[in-house]
């Protein structure tokens, strides 16, 4: 089995399309290379890691597809928010990101979870702190990470 996987799924002018495993100069992006519905959603939950080939390959790619496509980023793992954060072009310019995942602590039963967002949960980039623990049901986990760091790529107001 590859490293790299994708799952496609094409419904009504929409193309989901699942990524999973290693971005690196492996991935091969041919499946989806000829995609031109109204919308792609990238499905990114299963990515667990990417490199400077990866990146390079995946701007190169998706620079392409957002001239003719909506592009929607969904449930962006901690390795793509980092890309989000740092790389220029990584999301190309209107595409929209619907959902990450955003590390919290639960200081009562220690545990340590990755919490699904969406962009309107964050203001001022600011994290949500009435969030229940999903172990031992406490409302209001702790965010995990430098919050003006981490949520870097959504607006600062
Ligand atoms: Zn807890």
């Amino acid at each position: 089995m590859s490293k790299f996987q994708i799952d496609l799924t094409l419904n009504a002018g929409q193309a989901i399309v699942s990524l999973e495993g290693v971005m690196d100069e492996d991935m091969v992006l041919e499946k989806v290379q000829g995609l031109n519905e109204e919308t792609l959603i990238f499905d990114f939950d299963k990515v667990t890691s990417i490199n400077s080939c990866g990146i390079r390959d995946w701007i190169t790619f998706i620079s392409s597809k957002a001239t003719d496509s909506k592009i929607v980023y969904r449930k962006c793992p901690k390795v793509i928010i980092e890309q989000l954060n740092m790389v220029k072009g990584f999301l190309p310019e209107g595409a929209q990101i619907e959902s990450f995942y955003a590390p919290f602590f639960c200081e009562s039963c220690e545990n340590e979870e990755m919490v699904l967002l969406s962009p309107n949960h964050i203001k001022g980039r600011k994290a949500p702190t009435n969030l229940p623990c999903s172990q031992c049901k406490t409302e209001g986990i702790e965010f995990d990470a430098l919050e003006s760091q981490y949520f870097h790529f959504l607006p600062e107001a």
